[in-house]
Formats: C-alpha cells, structure tokens, sequence
C-alpha cells in the first residue's frame, strides 16, 4: 500500500508532481490555477488564509455504530442532512471563495444519497471539484456497488479539473463485510486508472490482538479477486492517534508526555498551501454550519470562525485571515512561530498528546500574552419551540 505523505508539495518549495499522492492533481501549475481563481473573486492573495478544500459534513446520520466514532454520527433516525436549499445556498458561498475543492464526510455519506447526488452535481456545475469522498463502504454489496459506481460517475464525480478524486474508505471498527469493501476496491481499480480515481483505506488494529484489519482485508480481497492492488491502495493510518502502523511503517508513539515545546519544533504549517500528502488549508464545515480553519479530529474550538449558513463567506473568511493566531502561524511556517510569544516556562513544562492539543493550548496562551480573542462565534438562533421550552424550564425552577 502507498504509505500515507508520501508525495508532499508544499507551495513554493520545489516542482508539483501530478497523478502523485493520495490527493494527486491534474496539472503542475495547480497552485498557479488556484490562485488565479482567488484572484477572479477578489480575494487578497497574501492573505494569511486561503482553503484549498472545504471538509463538508453532508449528513449527521450514520448506519453503522463506531464505539469511538470520531465523527459526531447519530443514529438514522436520529441525524439530520442537508437540505436540497442548504447545499445550494452552501455552494454558492464556496463559489464567492473561489473554493477549489470539497472533501464530503459526514456520518455516513451515502445514507444521504440523494443529498450526495445534489452535492456533487452542483459541485460540478460550479466548477469546484470533489476531491475526497469518504465511506464506511455500506453499499458494496453485489446489487449496489457497480450502479453507486455508474451513477456517482455520472454525477460528475470524477470531472474535477484539479484533483484526482479520492475514495477514503474506513474499515476501524466499523461493521461492514470486508467482502463489501474488497468489492469496491476492485471495482474502482479495474474500472479507472489512477489518474481517474485514487482509492485509500484507513484501518485499525485490534487492540487485543495487535492484528490489524487491512490485512483481514489484503486476505478477503486475494482470495475472491488475485493479487491485491498495493501500487493503487493508499493507506491512512495517522488519523487514529494510538493505532499500530502497518507493516513496513516506522512506529509511531505518542505518549502523553511530551512537551509542547516538543510537538511545536515538529509542526509543519497547516495554512501553507499543500496538495499531494494532503490538501491544506483545509476547514471544516459542521452541518449546523459552523466552520473551522481546519479539519482535525479534535479540531479546538477556537478556530471557528463564523457559521457559512448564516453569514456570508466572505466575511467569515475574513475574520480567519485577519486572526493574529492564524497570521502568525502562517508567516511563521508552523506551531514553532508561537516560540517567542509564549514562553518556554509554559511550552516546556507542558505536556499533551498530539499536535492539535498542543495547538488548542497555544492559542489559549497566545490570546492572553497577545491580548487578543482567536475565533469567532455567530450569534445564536433559537427555534422559537426551543426557546419556549427554555423559559419554561427557568420558569419552573424559579418557583422551586
Ligand atoms: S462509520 Fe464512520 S461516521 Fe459511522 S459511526 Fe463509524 S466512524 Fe462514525
Ligand atoms: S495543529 Fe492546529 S491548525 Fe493544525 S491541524 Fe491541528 S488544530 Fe488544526
């Protein structure tokens, strides 16, 4: 399998390889194209900001029941999709950012089919590409998975202009056959080239048994289909902080204690543009709207920046770019920048468990000695049931 960062291109620090990499471009000139659209829409190109990819929550539902789903999924009846409306609106507000590219997660993409369908027609139509469709894999059985294929294709899935579309399917603890994701697998290699359609899998160990699942799924795919497509399958393994690597990857360790200092020196700048690894900037965009400037896991709370439902893109934009903590990272070329703001008493004697803790401390640490507030948050709209159950509630409890 093709270890996950290999192929890493970072803007202005040598040559771009396309068709190299789990997010492989089209084109040598990608960042040149990117910022020529910026550009069209009169956004600044110094700014200290600027998304390569949007990581859109499609839905909050899910079909499957992950113990440490680190998704927000609820269950069918439980989740909510956006609406036909609310993808429209959405893409038009990307299209005012010259947005290049869309990561789809959710919950579970494809219980929201239909959404997902609108997502990506739309997305087409505006000119801005899927760059990354992640999937528990639900729907590879034998009766689904080539009309999903046949249909997500003619949805426009594969037209993007500057991404070679990404498949991210995850096998954690999630439930689904393994034969069902083999399926898919060797649909999508025999079917397309990597220039049309890179496919990854992200895979945990068994913690009882330190066995890990993507060789379950290297043994369920030779036995049904031959030899398994290495040279094709990206692995993505980083995103569980405490998972085992595969064979032939070096050992990760992540204890928690190391210090801040430590995690600082190692950062690279998640706002500097990258394709190829990974695609950076990137922000999440939750389903209530709420939208970060970037896409970890355990993304601080700080980095919200306003709500794409309920403002207009280009101010909360704005409000990023015009972060200190955002601008000083980026000019800075990562977490080290903070080095002479907040002092090695505290980042030395400090310790966390990941680069994202280490980041949601030093932006606490940054606001105090910079006298500033990172993030922003929009106002509040209260459902009016909502609120009268609110005044209520304080209404009964006043005359206890
Ligand atoms: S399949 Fe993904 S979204 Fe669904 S519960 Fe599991 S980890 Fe969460
Ligand atoms: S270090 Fe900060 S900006 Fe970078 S991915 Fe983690 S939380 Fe996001």
């Amino acid at each position: 399998m093709i270890k996950e960062g290999s192929y890493l291109f970072v803007e202005g620090q040598g040559p771009v390889e396309p068709f190299r990499g789990k997010y492989a471009v089209k084109s040598a000139d990608v960042f040149e194209r990117v910022r020529a659209r910026w550009a069209s829409v009169g956004l600044d190109p110094a700014s200290a900001y600027l998304p390569m990819r949007i990581e859109l929550e499609l839905t909050t539902k899910c079909d499957d029941s992950c113990p440490s789903c680190g998704m927000g999924a609820l269950p069918l009846a439980e989740g909510r999709t956006l609406t036909d409306g609310q993808i429209r609106f959405l893409l038009q507000q990307f299209a005012s950012i010259g947005l290049p590219s869309i990561a789809v997660t959710g919950g579970e993409p494809f219980t929201a089919w239909r959404a997902l369908l609108k997502l990506i027609e739309g997305a087409s139509e505006h000119g801005i590409d899927i760059s990354k469709l992640t999937t528990n894999g639900s729907w590879g059985t034998v009766a689904r998975c080539p009309r999903v294929f046949e249909r997500l294709e003619k949805a426009g899935f594969l037209d993007g202009t500057l991404f070679v579309p990404l498949l991210m399917m995850s096998i954690g603890e999630q439930n689904t056959p393994l034969e069902s994701v083999a399926r898919i697998l060797h649909h999508a290699v025999t079917h397309y080239s990597k220039r049309e359609l890179n496919v990854a899998v992200s895979s945990l160990a068994d913690p009882a048994t330190r066995r890990h699942k993507v060789d379950d799924l290297v043994a369920v795919y030779e036995s049904e289909y031959g030899q398994f497509p290495h040279e094709r399958v990206h692995s993505t393994m980083r995103v569980y902080l405490t998972n085992d690597r595969i064979g032939g990857q070096a050992p990760v360790h992540r204890p928690g204690h190391t210090p801040v200092a430590k995690w600082m020196d190692h950062c690279f700048d998640c706002f500097a543009p990258t394709v190829g690894a990974y695609v950076l900037p990137t922000s999440l965009l939750k389903n209530d709207g709420s939208w970060y400037t970037c896409a970890a896991f355990n993304v601080p709370e700080k980095l919200a920046f306003g709500n794409l439902l309920r403002e207009r893109a280009t101010d909360v934009l704005a409000r990023a770019a015009a972060s200190l903590y955002v601008q000083r990272v980026r000019a800075g070329g990562g977490l080290k920048a903070l080095h002479d703001v907040v002092p090695r008493e505290f980042t030395e004697k400090t310790t966390c468990t990941s680069f994202c803790d280490t980041c949601a401390l030093l932006i606490d640490q940054f606001d105090e000695k910079a006298d500033t507030t990172t993030g922003h948050r929009s106002p509040t709209l209260i459902p009016p049931a909502a609120l009268m159950a609110r005044t209520n509630r304080a209404a009964a409890e006043s005359q206890r």
